[in-house]
């Protein structure tokens, strides 16, 4: 560093700033970064020591001085009330004590020093504006002061609160401005990556990024859909003397605070913490890529202030990357549900974190490309999400030369038939509709939870009943008898009985779980319950050409395409004509035909708002059961809107626009057209 010529060093500073805002661009504004935050973060690093050597270079658009992130060009700017600032790093026990330092001597002496330590949410920051105890706006950090306004979206995460809770003998706060953490759960995180490689999408490279892809964009019925979470960990405008006590006061009106806060009075204290949560944090269901620490009474923040962009009375202390290096032996590949090909890296086993990795994703052959990855390369991998091992890099230092690229074959490893590869997919696909690879995944995704939900028939017992021949397809689960299951390992008379029963009972799902069940590319399970709710018999649903289907809404050209597709195939209809033989219920399970007349058939309806005696789920349900369409957002199409106690913005809004709205005594009376 030292050693660099003034020129040497203008230069390399003018290439990181260029190389930093790119990924920057990448990160804040795709939500799709290139680079590791630890790769990034070094080069932030090279580029904060060379300003701090040549302060003269320093210039106020340098990624050094700003809160980074930019407004999305579909999304409108907010400006926010008090700037959202960033958090400055520390990676050491030592930097922790550099910042105590700093911290008591910018103090008065002998000011007593108490710290609070908290996770650091791998997330993104918003900030939440309630008015009168309302919420009315919620907006990403932006550029720190100007952010996107997310308030639609933000209003479908459950973890916030519409109206806070009302507290005994207090007036609401005019304005109370609450900061928090947008994240998304390493469960939800999986299932939509899984979701997106089965479609072809680019999947996302962490929860983070996949929250921020959910939280900005422009149809909330998708941030509804990707199940968000919101941790409060700050108030902007409305704080209380302390930040333990603003923080206390945010769970009394309703809000999840950051798990584990705990408030310490010296740095050895903060320190052990530390430690303490690196080891718990992988039990957590959600990531952290830190902890944070700040200085608890709000007369010392002030007095501390900000730098550019970091509060001097806060830091945030990054765990490093956990990461391994390792050999990459081999690529083979899987074919999944839907047919796609996913090219598996076969890897020297390696410790990371507490487990063996054998293996690891590679998602598909641009990754490959992208990456340069051949077999026999040494591969640096880490954990997306903490959970499934990735291939981060190469380390092209240590080819011998002897390394082979990979390319994607011709044909299906599984049957032979040709593979094809649509334009702006990346996923590449077998086209046999009869693959065994899609006869396995597709009996595993029958059976799962969400589908025909057989309890005990998981992946490992479909593996073990086509390894017997017991079963090619769903329709061969429900001759299973008693003898043969009593032969398969480790299956004994009770566990026979109950995997019985449980394939038995799922006779009865109805049309949407067997919709969903079925594996109809396109068809998830919400397209499936609006099938089944449209069409109420699989006959029905079969005889519908794709014109009727696609003016469905919700539905559209692609979706109607694959259904009729599905049903033109001789050997589908073989095996809905043999499930019906063995008496699975091919219709809608509500109670009695649907009622034209019901006062609710065919009505778009809008819930919000509690309601004392009814879950709103179940509410919603009833009110699909007669027909009615269930929407998030109020507009004209609206006929009701069904408002419970504290019923937020979507009341105000229903009736500005004049739609009627009724309560829950009405909406009971009029399901029952009492
Ligand atoms: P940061 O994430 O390091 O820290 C600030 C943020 O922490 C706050 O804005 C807030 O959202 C969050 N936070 C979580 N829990 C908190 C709590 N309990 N209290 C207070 N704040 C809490 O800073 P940043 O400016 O948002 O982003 C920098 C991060 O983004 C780094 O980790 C960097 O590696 C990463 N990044 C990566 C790339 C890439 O290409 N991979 C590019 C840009 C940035």
């Amino acid at each position: 560093m030292e050693g660099k010529s003034f020129i040497d060093a203008e230069k390399r500073i003018e290439q990181l700033r260029t190389e930093i805002r790119h990924h920057e661009y990448l990160y804040y504004v795709q939500d799709m970064p290139s680079v590791t935050d630890a790769d990034y973060d070094i080069l932030v690093k090279e580029l904060r020591e060379l300003e701090a050597v040549y302060p003269e270079l320093i210039v106020a658009d340098s990624p050094t001085q700003r809160v980074a992130g930019q407004i999305k060009g579909d999304l409108t700017a907010v400006k926010h009330i008090t700037p959202l600032l960033s958090l400055g790093n520390a990676f050491s026990q030592t930097e922790m004590e550099e910042f105590d330092s700093r911290v008591h001597e910018g103090l008065p002496e002998g000011a007593e020093i108490e710290y609070v330590v908290e996770p650091k949410i791998d997330g993104l920051a918003c900030s939440l504006i309630y008015e009168d105890g309302r919420l009315v706006r919620a907006a990403t950090r932006g550029d720190g002061s100007v952010g996107e306004n997310v308030t639609q979206n933000v209003r479908t995460i459950k973890t916030v609160p519409l109206v806070l809770r009302k507290l005994e003998g207090e007036e609401y706060p005019s304005i109370l401005d609450v900061r928090g953490e947008v994240y998304m759960s390493r469960h939800s995180f999986m299932r939509l990556n899984e979701e997106r490689q089965q479609k072809g999408e680019q999947e996302f490279a962490n929860p983070r990024n996949a929250a921020a892809g959910s939280l900005r964009q422009l149809n909330p019925e998708i941030t509804a859909e990707r199940a968000l979470g919101f941790f409060a960990y700050g108030i902007g405008t409305g704080a209380l003397a302390s930040h333990n006590e603003s923080m206390d006061l945010l769970q009394k009106y309703g809000f999840h605070t950051t798990e584990g806060r705990t408030k310490v009075k010296t740095i050895a204290e903060v320190n052990e913490l530390i430690v303490a949560h690196d080891k718990r944090r992988k039990t957590l269901a959600y990531d952290t890529d830190g902890v944070v620490v700040k200085v608890n009474a709000v007369w010392q923040q002030n007095i501390l202030g900000a730098t550019g962009k970091d509060p001097r009375w806060a830091i945030a202390f990054k765990f490093p990357p956990e990461q391994a290096e390792t050999k990459l032996e081999d690529i083979v590949l899987q074919v999944g549900r839907t047919g796609v090909l996913t090219p598996t890296a076969i890897l020297t086993p390696v410790k990371l974190s507490g487990s063996t990795i054998s293996r690891a994703t590679l998602h598909n052959e641009d990754f490959i490309a992208e990456k340069d990855i051949r077999i026999g390369d040494t591969v640096v991998i880490n954990k997306a999400g903490e959970i499934i091992p990735e291939v981060l890099k190469v380390v092209p230092e240590k080819r011998t030369g002897e390394e082979k690229p990979f390319f994607m074959p011709t044909t299906c490893p599984e049957c032979d038939w040709p593979v094809i590869r649509k334009e702006g997919e990346s996923a590449v696909r077998c086209t046999n509709p009869h693959c065994p690879a899609l006869g396995r995944e597709g009996l595993i995704h029958f059976t799962s939870r969400s589908a025909m939900d057989i309890d005990g028939c998981g992946p490992a017992v479909i593996n073990q009943l086509i390894d017997a021949d017991l079963i090619k397809d769903p329709g061969d689960l429900y001759l299973l008898t008693k003898e043969q299951l009593l032969k398969l390992e480790r299956k004994g008379d009770k566990s026979v009985d109950n995997l019985l029963a449980a394939i038995s009972a799922s006779k009865t799902k109805g049309l949407d779980k067997l919709l969903f069940a079925l594996g109809i590319r396109h068809v998830g399970a919400k397209v499936a319950r609006t099938l089944a709710m449209k069409y109420r018999s699989m006959d029905g649903l079969m005889i519908a050409g794709e014109e009727e289907l696609s003016t469905i809404p919700d539905l559209g050209k692609v979706i109607a395409e694959s259904v009729v597709t599905y049903f033109a195939d001789p050997a589908n209809q073989d095996l809905i004509e043999r499930l019906k033989e063995l008496g699975i219920n091919m219709t809608m399970s509500v109670e009695g035909e649907l009622d034209e007349n019901h006062p609710f058939y065919g009505k778009t309806m809008v819930f919000t708002g509690t309601m004392p005696a009814l879950d709103r789920v179940s509410a919603q349900a009833m009110a699909q059961d007669v027909g009615a369409k269930v929407t998030n957002s109020v507009s004209k199409k609206t006929d009701y809107v069904v408002a419970g106690i504290e019923a937020g913005s979507k009341l105000t809004k229903a009736e500005q626009l004049g739609v009627t709205v009724i309560d829950q005594e009405k909406f009971l009376q009029l399901l029952n057209k009492q």
